[in-house]
Order: C-alpha cells, then sequence, then structure tokens
C-alpha cells in the first residue's frame, strides 16, 4: 500500500532553532565584526596625529591602559597603548580634543547597520518560511494553519491499492471476520441498509491479547472494500502541551470525512481512552483528547461512510462512555487461535517461504499450543532461517520443531558445560517430570523430553503436547498439572537426597496455578464459589488484584500451600514406586540429551 506520512516536529521547533541561530550570530560574530574595525597604532603616530589636529574624540582606558580615538568622520576607531605620559591630558586639551574616560561610540557605518541587524532578520524570516514550506509540502497542502502547527494529525494513509490485504491472508478468526464482512458489504453497497433504515456501526473494537491479528484484520476491511484507510496509533495523540491531542482529533475526523467512505484506525486506543477518574493531578491532556474523541464520534451520522475500528488488550481500562452504544457499539473478540486456527496460521505464513511437501503442519500446531499469530509467523521464519543456515533450500519440519523450542526456550547453548553431576541431575529432574505425567492418567501425553541448555537458562524441559483442542480443565487434571510440575524436585529428592535451585520456574507455575484454583475456580472446600482475586487485564499475563480480606488472604496462603505440598508428595510417592524407571529412563536420557515421546513410552512399557 502506498504509505503517505505527515510531519512530526511542531513549527515552534524550527522557530526556536532560527532564535538560537539569532543569537550566536549576534553573540560571535558581531563582536569580531566590530572588533576588526579596529586600527592599532604605536603612540608616536597618535601623537602626531593629535598635533596635526586630526584626532576629534579620545577615550582614555586606563583598566586595559590603552587610548581608543577617532579621527575625520568617525568612522574608524583607533587603539594605542598608553605609555604613563602625564602630559596626555594637557596636550588633548591643547588640541581641542574631547577625551573622556569611558568607552566612546562608534559612529555607525551604513555596513555594520547591515550586518547587525538585516542579515539576522533575513536569516530568521529565511528559516521560518522554509521550514513553513517543508510543514506544508509534508502535509500535502492541507488545511488552515494552526498554531504551532501541532494541530496537524499524524495519520498514516493508506492509499488504496491492488496489493492490499485480503480476508484471505488473515487465517482463522473466523467469527471477527464475519462480524467485519458486513462492514465491507456495507461500504460496498450501503443501500442495502439504509432502505431499511438499518444504520452500520460507528465504532468497532478489536479486543485480544497482542499479536492475534487485530491490525491485519482491521487492514483487510480497507482492502476488501477498496476504500481509503488512516491509521494512527493513540499514543500519537497525546502531545505535551494540552490540547494538541484534541485538535489532532479534529484533524484526523475532518480528512476522514472529505474521504468518505473510508477507515480510520486507531492501534492502542487505551492510551487515550482509559477511565476518566477525575483525580487532581490526572493526565488532562489525555482526558481532552478523549473528550475530543467522544464528540467527534457524536458528531457524524452512522451512514456517512467513516467507520472506526480500533484496537486494544486492556479493554477492561477502557471508559465506559467510549464503549456505549453509537459510539463503539460492536466488540469483535480476537482471541488466540485454536488448534484448526494454528494450522491455518501456520499455512498461510509457510506459503511465503519454501517449504518440503511432507511437513506435519497439525503436529507443529499441537506443539505450539498457545501461541498468538505473531508468534506463529515468526516460528515458520525461523524455521527458513535455520534451513539457510545449515545450507539447504527449503525448510523441513525438523526446522520448524527446533523453532517452536527457539520460540518457547531459546536457542541451543553452544558452549554451557555442565559437569557430569549436573547433567545426571538434569537428567533426572527432566525424567522425574515426564514420569509423573505419564503415570497420572488425564495428563497431556510426553512429546520431547530434552537435558540440552538453551539461552533463556533452561537446562531441558519436558513438552507435553495436548491431543486436540482443549477448553475445559477438571479439578483432577490442574491437580495432576501441579503434581506433574513437583515432579521434577520430587525425583532429585528420590534419587540423590538433595534439593537444587533448577526447580524455580515450576515452583513459580505451581504457585500461579494451585492460587487460581482457590481464587478464582472456586476449587476449595473452604471458599467454595467465592471469588477472591479478579484478573485485571486478562491479555497481558493476567495480573490479578486481591479482593478480600487480610484474614481471608494469609487463609488463601495456607491453602496453596497444603494443596502444593499434597501434590508433592504424591509425586514422589509415584517415582518411588517406579524407581527402577526413573533410574532406566534418566541414564537413557543422560546418554541420548534429547528423547522423544515414543522412545519414553516404548521405555516405559517394556517389562
Ligand atoms: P495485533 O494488532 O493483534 O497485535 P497484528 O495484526 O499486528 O497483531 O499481527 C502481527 C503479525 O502476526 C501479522 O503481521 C501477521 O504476520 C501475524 N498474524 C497474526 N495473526 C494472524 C492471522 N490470523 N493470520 C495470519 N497472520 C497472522
Amino acid at each position: 500500500m502506498n504509505e503517505v506520512k505527515t510531519p512530526k516536529k511542531p513549527l515552534i521547533y524550527y522557530y526556536g532553532i532560527a532564535l538560537l541561530v539569532l543569537l550566536l550570530f549576534n553573540l560571535l560574530v558581531m563582536p569580531a565584526i566590530r572588533q576588526s574595525e579596529i586600527v592599532e597604532v604605536d603612540y608616536g603616530t597618535f601623537i602626531s596625529m593629535l598635533d596635526e589636529g586630526s584626532v576629534l574624540e579620545a577615550q582614555l582606558d586606563e583598566s586595559e591602559n590603552v587610548v581608543y580615538f577617532t579621527e575625520g568622520d568617525g568612522s574608524t576607531i583607533y587603539k594605542t597603548a598608553m605609555v604613563g605620559d602625564q602630559e596626555l591630558p594637557a596636550r588633548l586639551l591643547d588640541a581641542g580634543v574631547k577625551f573622556y574616560g569611558t568607552e566612546i561610540q562608534q559612529e555607525s557605518s551604513w555596513l555594520s547597520v547591515v550586518l547587525s541587524w538585516l542579515i539576522p532578520i533575513v536569516i530568521f524570516v529565511g528559516l521560518g518560511q522554509f521550514m513553513a514550506k517543508k510543514l506544508r509540502d509534508q502535509a500535502g497542502g492541507g488545511g488552515g494553519s494552526m498554531m504551532f502547527g501541532g494541530g496537524k494529525s499524524s495519520a498514516k494513509i493508506y492509499v488504496k491499492s491492488s496489493e492490499g490485504i485480503k480476508f484471505s491472508d488473515v487465517a482463522g478468526e473466523d467469527e471477527a471476520k464475519d462480524n467485519l464482512k458486513e462492514i465491507v458489504e456495507y461500504l460496498h453497497n450501503p443501500s442495502k441498509y439504509t432502505e431499511i433504515g438499518a444504520s452500520m456501526p460507528k465504532g468497532i473494537l478489536l479486543v485480544g491479547p497482542p499479536g492475534t491479528g487485530k491490525t491485519m484484520l482491521a487492514k483487510a476491511v480497507a482492502g476488501e472494500a477498496n476504500v481509503p484507510f488512516f491509521s494512527i496509533s493513540g499514543s500519537e495523540f497525546v502531545e505535551m502541551f494540552v490540547g494538541m491531542g484534541a485538535a489532532k482529533v479534529r484533524d484526523l475526523f475532518k480528512q476522514a470525512k472529505e474521504k468518505a467512505p473510508c477507515i480510520v484506525f486507531i492501534d492502542e486506543i487505551d492510551t487515550i481512552g482509559k477511565k476518566r477518574d477525575g483525580q487532581l493531578g490526572g493526565n488532562d491532556e489525555r482526558e481532552q483528547t478523549l473528550n475530543q474523541l467522544l464528540t467527534e464520534m457524536d458528531g457524524f451520522e452512522g451512514n456517512s461512510g467513516v467507520i472506526i475500528l480500533a484496537a486494544t488488550n486492556r479493554p477492561e481500562s477502557l471508559d465506559p462512555a467510549l464503549t456505549r452504544p453509537g459510539r463503539f457499539d460492536r466488540r469483535v473478540p480476537v482471541e488466540l487461535p485454536d488448534l484448526q486456527g494454528r494450522e491455518a496460521i501456520l499455512r498461510v505464513h509457510a506459503k511465503k517461504i519454501k517449504i518440503a511437501d511432507d511437513v506435519d503442519f497439525n503436529k507443529i500446531a499441537r506443539m505450539a499450543s498457545g501461541a498468538s499469530g505473531a508468534e506463529l509467523a515468526n516460528i515458520v521464519n525461523e524455521a527458513a532461517l535455520r534451513a539457510v543456515r545449515d545450507g539447504r533450500k527449503v525448510a523441513t519440519q525438523a526446522d520448524l520443531e527446533e523453532s517452536i523450542e527457539v520460540v518457547i526456550a531459546g536457542y541451543q547453548k553452544k558452549n554451557a558445560i555442565l559437569t557430569d553431576q549436573e547433567k545426571k541431575i538434569v537428567a533426572y529432574h527432566e525424567t522425574g517430570h515426564a514420569l509423573v505425567a505419564a503415570l497420572q492418567s488425564h495428563s497431556a501425553p510426553v512429546q520431547k523430553i530434552t537435558i540440552v541448555p538453551r539461552t533463556s537458562g533452561a537446562l531441558g524441559y519436558t513438552m507435553q503436547v495436548e491431543e486436540g483442542n482443549h477448553y475445559l480443565m477438571t479439578k483432577e487434571e490442574m491437580e495432576n498439572k501441579i503434581a506433574t510440575l513437583t515432579g521434577g524436585r520430587a525425583a532429585e529428592e528420590v534419587k540423590f537426597g538433595l534439593v537444587t535451585t533448577g526447580a524455580s520456574t515450576d515452583i513459580e507455575q505451581a504457585t500461579k496455578l494451585a492460587r487460581a484454583m482457590i481464587t478464582q475456580y472456586g476449587m476449595s472446600d473452604d471458599f467454595g464459589m467465592v471469588t477472591l482475586e479478579t484478573v485485571t487485564n486478562q491479555y497481558l499475563g493476567g495480573d490479578a488484584t486481591l479482593a478480600c480480606s487480610a484474614e481471608t488472604q494469609a487463609k488463601i496462603d495456607q491453602k496453596v500451600m497444603e494443596l502444593i505440598s499434597r501434590q508433592h508428595e504424591r509425586a514422589r510417592k509415584i517415582l518411588e514406586e517406579n524407581r527402577a524407571k526413573l533410574d532406566e529412563l534418566s541414564e537413557y536420557l543422560y546418554e541420548k540429551e534429547t528423547i522423544t515421546g515414543d522412545e519414553f513410552m516404548s521405555i516405559l512399557n517394556r517389562k
């Protein structure tokens, strides 16, 4: 798409530079010019000029021990050193010369007038004109000039073009696409809707975690409808000066109305659309910008042909006034892709690279559970890069599998030197996880175990891959998961009778799960179905804030500890009962460093 960019720097910036140049000129250049007009002569010349009567005025500067004097028309200043001549005042009096103890005024020549006044003014005006022209050019000659130019919207305009993104480029996300297809239909054929009296939503909010294709969907709507697409990020509205953001909003809507039908896309709308809390010291600029946005959205008719799409991953922080019907009437969830979605996204991106025919996309999609569209695109690209690194012409299944691990755990560390004992501990740790997972029912099958250190700091890991889509988890499954997480530490204890730092991430994850079971999912007998924590930002890490008293909080901590230690005990028991298998599998893993789930299962099932 062709992109026309508008300027960012306000005019005040350029005037500031011009002023600085002017000051520097007067401070540095002018004194030098004046200095150069002073002619230095010896004392004898001075006396003889005095005797001739050609001296007009003199200034005796005793602090500097010099005499400045002028002759004739006074245009040249002479300078000579004072030589302790006691009779000088008398001589000056005799010659009828006016003399002072202070600086004498130089009769300004026309040249110095020109230099000190005209040139700076010319520079100042010229620079101003130049900058203003540059600004006008960049802004595409649009609109009346705003004071300091800060009111210009910096929306990027994508002019319609044949190679625009289409819905077919966005894989999965069928519900979101269905929803947006209606908009495209409307932009193609508005009368179909207006005849019956229906009006299109003015605004549509795309809500979902980062990298799920919200921007892509908005571009696809513009591409399908073949209309201009204005794109701006919420943060670009917020300026240093109060009122500038509001001016930008006005300008954006003005431009959009001129170009209607068109699509305006505001990315990260939460930066300006945050709830107004009215607290002292709040962000006035942001609030004014939001107020302007609300006013503008009310100000145009539903059928004017301007459709506003906005994206956010923090919907809970948006001001209710913004999300009410009549503004952003519709909310379209753009969630992380499910198994089919992931497979489709992988296929779309795989078309861009050369890839072997026998790649099992379904398996890759299963391995990349929880990955967003952007991560999947990255996985495919990493696979292609790996193929190039190995000097191959096409990417293979192994490239894709390795790049998933790169995305999860970082690159393999080539020169991490573990001692023999450490390597053994890591082998037991990972086998512990895998064995506890495999010996419980309702656990995802083990796909791969490795003890090759990674750049993320992981010394090894066990990859479990679900068979299909999984939307609900039972209490038992969650407990099993906690037991699996504690399995690593349990194996260290069972075999070596010691504990290491290797279990820190396991501990963190197990605690998070156990806490969520009690505070969010109502899975404890003591508290029942009571919300004890509310999730504050669902799409960005899912942080939770406490919604209970301090006493309850203490009890929750107690219950979390009990739950985890119960599962830890269970994991240890499983491993103790299967001690022979633990040893056998760990030895095997120690030898091989990486084993597949199939190898693991065949050793486990061997009599
Ligand atoms: P968001 O705006 O939700 O953060 P983007 O739309 O910017 O995410 O997506 C980032 C990149 O991820 C896209 O350029 C694209 O390569 C890839 N991507 C994300 N979702 C999809 C999808 N559903 N289909 C194809 N590619 C996708």
